[in-house]
């Protein structure tokens, strides 16, 4: 099964979509850059969820905070105490691992055998473990399930001990704790800091959310699997700020908004499933994964929490500020307004960069194509990424058929009609079958062939990346046909 990643990630290079970082140099662990084409594919994704948070939801607007906050927030958020994933060495390979993800990949292996209830089991043994923060345990429970290190294969370990995931620099010329600055390894606390900013300006009222796509840096250590586990990514997040009481019913409903999203996107829901965290982390009274099913298995992408007030009130301790809300609502219990409270969090947080992975591999198709007749007959392959119109990085392509004969100048003039509405391109070389390939392989829906046919009535070959069938279309239809398909 982890050919077909390989395949996603060749592919992925070949076709200008991701790029190991600072290749020349050999790449550095688990940093990507974006090419071409991949950065109009993430541009879409981001533009998408950004519309449906803040223009199809008129009580959401959205911020763009910087990366460097405060050193303070992040003892407020608990991400100095408490950000730490639980590592072990092997003594023989001098190899590092994550204590929980090798205890989780036994409980996979319980499962792929067909001993489900033993896989949830030790899984619900590591999160009483990890919860207690019993590290001592946790070495135990590798021992005793004999779990041996995936390179030397023998079960020759350190004890476990916490390593934080932060990456930290000064943030001035004299070292000193005060001067350590983080780079911020999630967007929220910069929507927390910001609530009575963002209230008080845009003068919402509970219920609201506030919505940010950003850069979030975190030191993995296990980083593996491409760009599903980064040091450097990007978050979309929103948080709603809802009156104490009501968070579940919103927590309900975002779970089944943000899940109809990924669908309307194009992810069958056949490869998504929701997952109830066995472990709550210290500020969620509920959580629960969006996990969709990589060539890896099913993984998350995106994780709504329901986090209390834990960040607003840890906020108003440390900095001294009161972040409290007025409700001027009449409570029909009392006949009085709500009045003054910390407002409860619904959030909503899916990784821009997974989001972007699992289009990819879900849009990743080979396919067996049998051509001509009788003796004439061949099969031949066809890869093509079968993307949502709306996300594919390039729209459509036109071609002229030949280089003579009027042909590219007319393109030319299609070309020009279209290019303020849409991202298109316009290629003459080579023979047209090799044009379609190409444009397959990067998912542009439509390829517009101009043919002599074209001079004489105005109308034009549109050929779909999917079916690859064929259909005559007249020229002045084109932009209602491709707006009609890309919008979302
Ligand atoms: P995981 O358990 O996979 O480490 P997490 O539960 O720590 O993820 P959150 O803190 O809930 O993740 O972050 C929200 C989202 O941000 C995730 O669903 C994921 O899409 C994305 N994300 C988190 N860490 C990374 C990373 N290292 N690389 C890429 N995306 C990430």
């Amino acid at each position: 099964e982890n050919t077909q990643l390989k395949d996603i990630v060749a592919h992925a290079k070949e076709y200008g979509f991701v790029f190991p970082s600072s290749e020349i140099y050999d790449g550095l662990a688990a940093v990507y850059d974006y090419g071409p084409n991949g950065v109009e594919l993430k541009n879409n994704l981001k533009r998408l969820w950004w519309e449906a948070m803040t223009q199809l939801n008129p009580n959401v607007v959205g911020i763009d905070a910087a990366i460097f906050m405060h050193p303070l927030t992040w003892h407020a958020s608990g991400h100095v105490a408490g950000f730490n994933d639980p590592l072990i060495d092997n003594l023989d390979s001098k190899k590092r691992y994550r204590a929980d993800v090798l205890v989780e990949e036994k409980a996979a292996q319980y499962e792929n055998n067909g001993e489900a209830e033993r896989a949830q089991a030790l899984l619900q043994h590591l999160g009483r473990l990890l919860t207690d923060n019993d590290l001592g345990g946790v070495k135990q429970l590798i021992i005793d399930e004999k779990i041996t290190c995936p390179v030397s294969g023998t079960g020759n370990w350190t004890d476990v001990r916490q390593f934080n995931l932060m990456f930290s620099t000064q943030g001035s010329a004299v070292e000193s704790d005060a001067a350590q600055i983080y780079l911020r390894p999630e967007t929220a606390q910069g929507i927390f800091v910001n609530f009575l900013n963002v209230q008080k300006s845009a003068r919402m009222k509970v219920p609201f959310g506030i919505a940010q796509i950003g850069k979030a840096f975190r030191n993995e250590i296990v980083a593996r699997q491409f760009i599903f586990r980064m040091r450097e990514f990007e978050q979309m997040e929103m948080q709603f700020f809802v009156r104490p009481g009501t968070e579940m019913e919103w927590y309900q409903q975002w779970k089944e908004t943000r899940r109809r999203w990924h669908e309307a996107l194009g992810l069958p829901a056949a490869k998504l499933r929701f997952h109830d965290h066995e472990k709550l982390a210290h500020y969620a009274n509920a959580a629960v994964d969006i996990e969709f099913e990589f060539p890896f298995g099913f993984k998350e992408i995106e994780g709504i929490h329901s986090r209390t007030d834990f960040d607003l009130t840890q906020h108003q301790e440390l900095s001294k500020k009161k972040q409290q809300y007025f409700d001027a609502d009449v409570n029909p219990e009392t006949g009085k307004p709500y009045g003054n409270y910390v407002p409860y969090v619904v959030e909503t947080s899916v990784g821009a960069d997974r989001l972007f992975l699992a289009t990819l591999c879900n849009a990743y198709t080979e396919e067996t194509l049998t051509e001509g007749e009788g003796e004439a007959q061949q099969t031949k392959q066809r890869t093509y990424l079968k993307l949502h119109p709306a996300v594919a990085p390039i729209k459509a392509a036109i071609f002229p058929l030949v280089r003579k004969d009027g042909l590219p100048e007319k393109a030319q003039q299609i070309f020009d009609e279209l290019r303020h509405d849409f991202r298109i391109i316009m290629e003459e070389r080579d023979a047209i079958g090799k044009r379609y390939t190409r444009q397959d392989l990067i998912g542009t829906p439509f390829c517009i062939a101009v043919d002599h046919q074209t001079l004489e009535d105005e109308t034009v070959t549109v050929r779909h990346r999917d079916s690859r069938e064929q259909t005559r279309m007249p020229i002045a239809e084109l932009r209602q046909y491709i707006g009609q398909a890309v919008s979302f």
